[in-house]
Parts: C-alpha cells; sequence; structure tokens
C-alpha cells in the first residue's frame, strides 16, 4: 500500500508560523461584498467580524469603491509620503467639517505610519516628548499594538513575552471592574500618586481604550472615563485615548469618548479610518501638544492616497448625518437582546455578555468553549473571533452598514453554534 503524504499548501510551506486567524477559519477567501465573504469553493460566510474592526462600512462598499475606481482611473497619486495632495486636501477637510468642528474638537491630525500601532507609538513619543518624563500609565488587559512601545502598554503576557527585550518605563493600573467593583475607582493609582515613597514616577500620560476590544470586550463606564480624565487633569497627566478599535462609529458616536463626554489630549485612529481596509492611521492631539520638530517622526508610509479617498467618501456618506449612529445603537440593542437569550438558556452555566454599539463579548467560563463555538460557527458558516487573555470571550464586530436581516441570520447561528457545543 502506498501511503501518500497530504498536500500541504503554499500557505504552510510558505508563509510563516505567525499565521493565525487562517488557522481559524481554513479555507481560501476569494471575494467579499457587504458582510459576506465567499471561499475560492464557492462557499459564503457572514462576516461578524470585518476585518477586526477595520471594515465598519462592510466589504467593496460601493460607494467607495467608486471613489478609489475613479482615482485609480484618473492617476491620481498613489503614493505621497507626506506631499501635499489634492486627496489629502479633500481629506483634512471633510475630516474637520464632518467630525472635529461639529465636536467643537480642536485636534490638529498627525498621519503616523499606515497602522494602529504606529499612532499608538506616535501618541506615546509626543506625549513623552510634551511632559519630558518618561513614565505612562496603561491598563490591565490593554491592547494597543506589536512594536516595542505600544506592546510596553499592552497587557497580554504572550503578546509581551515576544518583544525580547524588557518593556519598560510603563505601569499597568486595574482598567474599570477589574477587582469586581469591590474598591473604590482609582483608588490605588491616587495613591501611588500622592505617596512619595510609592516608586511610581510621575507619569507623562495614560492611556486607555473605552472599550478592550482585544482584552475580552471590557467596558469602561462614563463615569470611570469622567474621573480617569479629571485624575488626569488634577495630577498633570496627558490622557491617550486609543481609538483604534472603537473609533469610527463602533460604540455609536464617531468617537468611542464623546458618550462619556471627555476630551482626550490625543487620540489614535486606525482601522475603519480609510472605510476601506485600506491602511491609514491618524494621531490628534490638541493644538498646545503640536510641539514635532518637522520631520522628527515620520515614515514612508504616511501618505496612503487611496485610503484619503476612500476614508473621505466614507466620511461624507455616514458622518453628514445622525443615521449610522442611531442605526449602530438600535442594532447593537438587538445583539444585546440575543446574547440575553443565550445566557438564559442555559442559567448554570455562568455565561456573561457585555458590549456597546455594535461591539460585543460573550464570555464562558469554560475557557475552551469559546474557541469551540469560534470553529462551530464557522462550520455553520458565520465569521466570529475569540478575544480575551485566555480567549475566553466570543467578540461580536459585525459591520456597521449590516441589513437587519442579516444580523438576525448571524445572531440565529450563533445562537446554534453555542448550543451545539453545550
Ligand atoms: N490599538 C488597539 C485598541 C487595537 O485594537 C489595535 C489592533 N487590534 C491596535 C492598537 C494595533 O493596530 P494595528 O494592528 O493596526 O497595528
Amino acid at each position: 500500500m502506498t501511503i501518500t503524504e497530504p498536500v500541504l499548501s503554499v500557505f504552510e510551506t510558505v508563509e510563516s508560523e505567525v499565521r493565525s486567524y487562517c488557522r481559524a477559519w481554513p479555507t481560501v477567501f476569494e471575494r467579499a461584498r457587504g458582510s459576506r465573504l465567499y471561499d475560492e469553493g464557492g462557499r459564503d460566510y457572514l462576516d461578524f467580524f470585518a476585518g477586526a474592526g477595520s471594515l465598519n462600512y462592510g466589504h467593496n462598499n460601493p460607494v467607495l469603491k467608486r471613489a478609489l475606481l475613479d482615482y485609480l482611473e484618473q492617476d491620481g497619486i498613489t503614493h505621497g509620503l507626506d506631499m501635499s495632495t489634492t486627496a489629502k486636501r479633500a481629506f483634512l477637510e471633510t475630516f474637520q467639517s464632518t467630525i472635529l468642528a461639529p465636536r467643537e474638537l480642536p485636534y490638529k491630525v498627525m498621519f503616523p505610519g499606515p497602522t494602529g500601532t504606529n499612532a499608538v507609538e506616535a501618541a506615546l513619543k509626543l506625549a513623552r516628548k510634551a511632559k519630558g518624563r518618561e513614565a505612562v500609565v496603561s491598563f490591565t488587559n490593554a491592547f494597543h499594538g506589536m512594536s516595542l512601545g505600544s506592546l510596553a502598554v499592552t497587557g497580554n503576557a504572550f503578546k509581551r513575552a515576544g518583544a525580547g527585550v524588557p518593556l519598560v518605563h510603563t505601569t499597568p493600573m486595574p482598567f474599570d471592574n477589574y477587582l469586581g467593583g469591590r474598591v473604590p475607582d482609582f483608588i490605588w493609582f491616587e495613591r501611588l500618586l500622592e505617596d512619595q515613597g510609592s516608586g511610581l514616577n510621575q507619569p507623562a500620560a495614560v492611556i486607555v481604550e473605552t472599550v478592550q476590544g482585544e482584552g475580552g470586550v471590557n467596558v469602561a463606564r462614563p463615569e470611570w472615563l469622567r474621573q480617569l480624565a479629571e485624575l488626569c487633569r488634577r495630577r498633570d497627566m496627558l490622557l491617550i485615548v486609543d481609538d483604534v478599535q472603537m473609533g469610527c462609529g463602533r460604540t455609536g458616536g464617531f468617537f468611542s469618548f464623546e458618550e462619556a463626554g471627555i476630551t482626550p489630549d490625543i487620540v489614535t485612529l486606525s482601522k475603519s479610518i480609510s472605510g476601506y481596509g485600506l491602511p491609514m492611521s491618524l494621531c490628534l492631539f490638541k493644538p498646545e501638544l503640536d510641539i514635532w520638530e518637522p520631520g522628527e517622526h515620520n515614515g514612508t508610509f504616511r501618505g496612503n492616497n487611496p485610503a484619503f479617498v476612500t476614508a473621505t467618501a466614507a466620511l461624507d456618506t455616514y458622518w453628514r448625518d445622525g443615521v449610522l449612529r442611531e442605526q449602530t445603537l438600535i442594532q447593537g440593542g438587538r445583539i444585546e437582546r440575543a446574547l440575553r437569550d443565550i445566557c438564559s438558556d442555559d442559567p448554570g452555566a455562568g455565561t456573561s455578555y457585555r458590549g456597546r454599539g455594535m461591539v460585543w463579548g460573550l464570555e464562558f467560563q469554560d475557557k475552551e468553549r469559546a474557541a469551540a463555538i469560534s470553529r462551530r460557527a464557522f462550520e455553520n458558516g458565520l465569521l466570529v473571533e475569540t478575544s480575551g487573555p485566555e480567549g475566553e470571550v466570543v467578540k461580536l464586530l459585525p459591520s456597521l452598514t449590516i441589513s437587519p436581516a442579516e444580523l438576525e441570520e448571524g445572531l440565529e447561528i450563533l445562537t446554534r453554534s453555542v448550543r451545539e457545543t453545550g
């Protein structure tokens, strides 16, 4: 009998072992539209993942695609370092008129490298430069990116270990509800700040996610965020809100901190800012913090002009009125009801849910269960990922433009997948 070795795909023979999402979703995707992806075998999948929050307006959104195709057709600038271009001007003008001005946000706009971690690195560097101090406070279960500065303010032990060098000049503090509400908010943080013997160097800044996406969909209460902003003001620390995943409408408002009524000193945005899944990121800061020397922080890929074109089209289409925000809150309510039903289906299992807008997490006591549900959901035609320090949370992140019928269909598949793995 001849035994034939299974044929390994080029992904296995050539691509690095570091690949991850493809392991959870073992197929080869070919095309996508809206909230549906199709693999090369023609099978379709509903998307409750949305490119980890990069596709808030869906895959190949037709309005954004038209703008992009027109731009390319006219030989518009594709790569522009930080040269002034018509595409960048249109973006800045539109961002100013649709997002910043109506919210009375005074921010200057910086284009760092194209990914979220580039924006975080710029934010940390600027905060340290502005305050002339090295210490930065982050929060338990935070996620801010994989480059060394961002990793130093990220909680996950596995990811941190990958650095291979000490991750220093940062101190973690308990995120909202980390201690189960047993101690008053910020008591530890305040104590360390006021005690000259605490060993905490006076921080330049505090970096926070309003909802920790990778950390398990941990939602900070608006009053906790307000207290944090007040503490930062009182103690002369800059407040950085990392809105890379929760910005661009994910929680309802364009910025996730709007609900709390706070104005951070520095804000990072990426993922859905281009609206089309094209790499782009922004670091926003109050004008008095604009103390950069020309070229002091730069990079080759800061002028992704096709991304500026789709970003402008996305702002024009979705942010000139409050329709998308309303729809996000309504559809979010529908998700919440479905998760409540899932939890009450099996009250003994200790399953819980939490979220805001269109980002929701379903946490299981049995830590293996979330991965099993994600796998079963894939078999049933739904893409959902897991998050949390041990992957114990099923994370729902559908596009904001998903139709009510598709949302219903996805929630139905999720409910079935939970039952089938019970
Ligand atoms: N900050 C937050 C809050 C994120 O969720 C992420 C990505 N998941 C990042 C930063 C890093 O972004 P990127 O992967 O584009 O570098």
